[in-house]
């Protein structure tokens, strides 16, 4: 199974959450590879201004998450793709009107990940 690089050697406020699927990477990771759940909607690898408005530095809760079958993720990922790694429980921000547009094209309903309320 696919894993993230778990940032544990950094400072949080240098640490990154996708907007989308609100995993946790430093800005450089996300710059080499994308976000490793939603790169295929987001398409954030080597463009730092997607990065800036498809991640965030707002976010709080951090989990680490070594299972995530029943992640919201999994409702739209038909595979496993999803990967081990570092989440954060909320996330403030939106993701941009065109992913949210490519989700929609998908089927997909958005939900922001700055809810209170745990699914
Ligand atoms: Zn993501």
């Amino acid at each position: 199974m696919a894993a993230a690089a778990i940032p544990t050697q950094a400072r949080s406020k240098q640490l990154r959450a996708c907007l989308l699927c609100s995993i946790i990477q430093l800005p450089v990771d996300f710059r080499k590879n994308g976000c490793p759940n939603c790169e295929e909607i987001m398409q954030m690898k080597m463009n730092s201004d997607r990065i800036a408005s498809c991640t965030t530095t707002y976010f709080d809760g951090v989990v680490a998450v070594v299972d995530p079958e029943n992640s919201w993720v999994a409702r739209w990922q038909r595979t496993s793709k999803y990967v081990r790694g570092m989440y954060a429980v909320r996330v403030k921000g939106r993701i941009p009107e065109d992913v949210e547009l490519e989700l929609e094209n998908r089927g997909i309903k958005y939900r922001p990940r700055d809810q209170t309320d745990q699914e």
